[in-house]
């Protein structure tokens, strides 16, 4: 029976994203050969990487000066690409330190410059994100993460900033609609909305690059990715393969129709966890994702436990909601509880499964 996956990254795909990406495994655009063993120079490929490049411009409605780049080494390596091409050693860098990711983006800046914290939710284990804080405008940039993916907190406003703005986008690029033009660099991992883990989409404003002095290995260079259009090296070509068919799905439908679709679903699991006297809901709600829902069963606590580990009644509800097909809603390791991630290609009908195993396991079971 095929599963109503919750899984956070990597994530559930569209099943015709996955139809499509299997028949190119036998013959990929009528080559007679393989995705997996074409050359990333034929030109039927070199279309492939054209054509995800200009979707993401065009989706985006992207001016210009702006560049897409699919690269490796997944979120993570942008962490320390972005302050290795944008930041000085006598420079300042400001980070809102929202969650895990946030965090470690952060902590490898340090590497490159100064760091300074603009504000952070540390204290309350990253469970809101910050109204307050500080930004100086003549910081070289400003890093935000738009969704916390082990918290299931997501940015619904903006800071309103002089200096660049980067925005580390992989767990909820392309679920909704915005100015994509207002921010100078934004990096998603492909693998929770876009894809197949092994590839990165980098949007970069090129004005803000080329002022900094080190050395920059070409691989880590977003000028030679650019200049390269992508190409310097291989490409993952799979995972540009699956992302170049999603970026097809999410232009057919618009980002509009996608991100309603997106509110649909996460207002109807925030509802069901606010009328529960079971579930719990674990972040401030102003700030509630629309990708991942957290919550937890807070009187399932023995005495002694904090909670940050899963208890038994939460252990007794996964194994009661695989009953349904649901696999993926264990909260993240640190954090305990359950997640839902529910991305773009999670339909509604998977988030009713959900919520009908919630109600029953409550009726029933508690
Ligand atoms: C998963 C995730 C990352 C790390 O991605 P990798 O591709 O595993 O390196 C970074 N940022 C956010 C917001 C994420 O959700």
């Amino acid at each position: 029976m095929k599963k109503i996956n919750f899984y956070s990254g990597p994530a559930i795909l569209p099943e015709e994203v996955l139809q499509q990406a299997k028949e190119a495994i036998t013959d990929f655009a009528g080559t007679g050969l393989s995705i997996l063993e074409v050359s990333h120079r034929s030109k039927e490929f070199v279309k492939v990487m054209e054509d995800a490049r200009a979707m993401v411009k065009e989706i985006m409605a992207l001016k210009d000066d702006r560049e897409v780049l699919f690269l490796q080494g997944g979120g993570s390596s942008q962490f320390y690409m972005v302050p290795m091409n944008l930041l000085n050693e006598n420079e300042t860098a400001e980070y809102f330190d929202t969650g895990q990711w946030a965090h470690g983006a952060m902590e490898e800046a340090k590497n490159f410059g100064y760091v300074h914290v603009a504000c952070s939710s540390e204290k309350t284990k990253y469970d809101h994100i910050p109204t307050e804080y500080s930004v100086s405008d003549s910081s070289k940039y400003l890093h935000l993460t738009s969704n916390n993916t082990v918290f299931g907190t997501q940015f619904h406003w903006w800071p309103e900033v002089k200096c660049p703005t980067v925005v580390d986008m992989s767990s909820d690029v392309f679920s909704r609609q915005m100015d994509f033009n207002r921010f100078d660099l934004i990096y998603a991992g492909a693998q929770k909305n876009m894809g197949a883990a092994g590839t990165t989409v980098v949007v970069v404003n090129k004005n803000i690059l080329g002022t900094v002095n080190r050395k920059i290995p070409k691989m880590l260079d977003y000028r030679a990715h650019i200049k390269g259009e992508s190409m310097i090296n291989t490409p993952s070509a799979f995972a540009v393969y699956v992302s170049y068919l999603t970026l097809q799905w999410v232009k057919k439908q618009g980002l509009q129709a996608i991100e309603e679709r997106n509110v649909r679903k996460a207002n109807k699991l925030y509802a069901a966890i606010d009328c529960s006297t079971l579930f719990k809901g674990t972040v401030a709600h102003a700030d509630r994702s629309l990708m991942n829902v957290c919550f937890n069963i807070p009187s399932g606590n023995l005495p002694g436990q904090d909670g940050a580990n899963i208890n038994s009644t939460e252990e007794k509800f996964i194994a009661f909601a695989a009953k349904f097909g649901i696999v993926g809603i264990k909260g993240y390791r640190t954090v305990g509880g359950f997640r839902a991630s529910i991305y773009n290609a999670m339909p509604e009908s998977g988030v009713d499964v959900l919520i009908e195993a919630m109600k029953e396991f409550e009726r029933t079971q508690a």
